[in-house]
């Protein structure tokens, strides 16, 4: 079973939880970890400052479908997620979500502290950095009294794109987020204005040409301006007011406010832990995927190494080899070696499918 602690109760009454391995982020990089090292023996403590698990896929773009998924010709990102949960549920791995990792220091042991925002203490033998962007934040509207709306009538992210069908949405942004989400619900929301403050977009250029034609046909507005201000009567938005690049200020009904202007990646903590860092990620080797700490590694979009591209498979690909170097580190006299999963009577127990 998987277990999960919620924030602010430590794992055990008055101490540290003792763990052979933390995994700092439940994104899918993380989650494959837990898989790839449960298929070792070795159990897995998760944390992360999201609530739910899933990391990117999850937060930002759950409804999306993902095409790139080795053997999954097309996966709903928080499909991919729900599937990563139930291949890692054997291994029972203990969650600590709605925690964010504060500190990280080496103990004299050879062990590692970690300590969460919640107060939970970790004695970790290794410690896996899945961290992904770090602590992201949407960029706000940045117009007084949107705030007020935020998660009801003002969104920075789709949770569930239904609840916007039928309804009247202006739209703020020009890269692919916006963009996708303008081509996504045409057709499906009441109406949509399309609003972004210059004639360049960050988008995929056949989004945009995909966008004019909608707009060309007349099933949507498109208004080159930004924000002014939120109209409301009383505790409901019922418009915005954009100042048009003319000069001009339109206002324009809606239900709902839809702002992608991306996110501000938050290293946050991780940046004080003095690892080696590029472009704000982590140097890792490519064989271990190991910091310049002997037993902290680093997997997933947190990472740099030459060649380093940031996808889901690369991250699945370093959780593999770094579980490989992780049961060497705790066992060092131990070789591992390679075993399949079609064949191997340990790993088919370990998941539970043995006869
Ligand atoms: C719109 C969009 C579409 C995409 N489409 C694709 C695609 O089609 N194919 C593809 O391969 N990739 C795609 N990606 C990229 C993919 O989502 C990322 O490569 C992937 O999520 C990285 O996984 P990760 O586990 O390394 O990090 P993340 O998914 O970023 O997860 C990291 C987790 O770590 C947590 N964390 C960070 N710091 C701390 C801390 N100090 N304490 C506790 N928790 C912490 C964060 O809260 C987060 O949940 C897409 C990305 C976006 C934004």
């Amino acid at each position: 079973m998987t277990e999960h602690h919620p924030a602010g109760a430590p794992a055990t009454p008055g101490g540290a939880v003792e763990a052979d391995a933390v995994i700092v982020g439940a994104g899918p990089a993380g989650l494959f970890q837990v898989f790839e090292l449960g298929l070792l023996g070795i159990k897995s403590h998760v944390v992360d400052t999201l609530a739910h698990p899933g990391g990117q896929c999850a937060e930002l773009y759950p409804d999306k479908p993902i095409y790139d998924i080795p053997a999954l010709p097309v996966c709903g990102a928080q499909e991919l997620v729900d599937r990563l949960m139930q291949q890692i549920q054997p291994f029972g791995p203990v969650f600590h979500l709605g925690e964010e990792v504060a500190g990280l220091q080496c103990l004299d042991d050879g062990r590692f502290e970690l300590v969460t925002s919640a107060g939970t203490r970790f004695l970790a033998r290794t410690v896996v950095i899945a961290a992904g962007l770090g602590s992201f934040q949407p960029r706000r509207l940045g117009v007084e009294g949107a705030d007020a709306f935020e998660d009801r009538q003002v969104h920075y992210r789709v949770r569930n794109a239904a609840a916007f069908h039928g309804k009247r949405l202006v739209i703020f942004g020009g890269g692919d987020s916006a963009l996708d989400w303008v081509i996504d619900l045409n057709g499906r929301a009441g109406s949509i204005v399309h609003v972004h403050r210059r004639p360049e977009f960050r988008a995929a250029p056949a989004s945009v040409a995909r966008m004019r034609e909608l707009v060309a046909a007349g099933r949507m507005d498109y208004v080159e301006g930004i924000a002014a201000g939120i109209r409301s009567d009383g505790d409901r938005l019922t418009g915005v007011s954009v100042k048009c690049a003319d000069g001009t200020t339109r206002d324009f009904e809606a239900d709902h406010v839809l702002a992608f202007f991306g996110l501000h990646p938050r290293l946050g903590p991780i940046a004080e832990w003095g690892f080696e860092l590029e472009k704000k990620a982590i140097k890792v080797d490519t064989a271990k995927f190991q910091t310049s700490v002997p037993g902290i590694f680093a997997i997933g979009d947190i990472n740099t190494y030459p060649g380093k591209k940031k996808l889901i498979l690369s991250g699945f690909h370093e959780a593999a080899l770094a579980a490989f170097a992780i049961a060497e580190h705790l066992n060092p006299a131990k070789k591992v070696h390679l075993q399949y999963t079609t064949t191997s009577p340990i790993m088919q127990k370990r998941l539970g499918v043995s006869g």
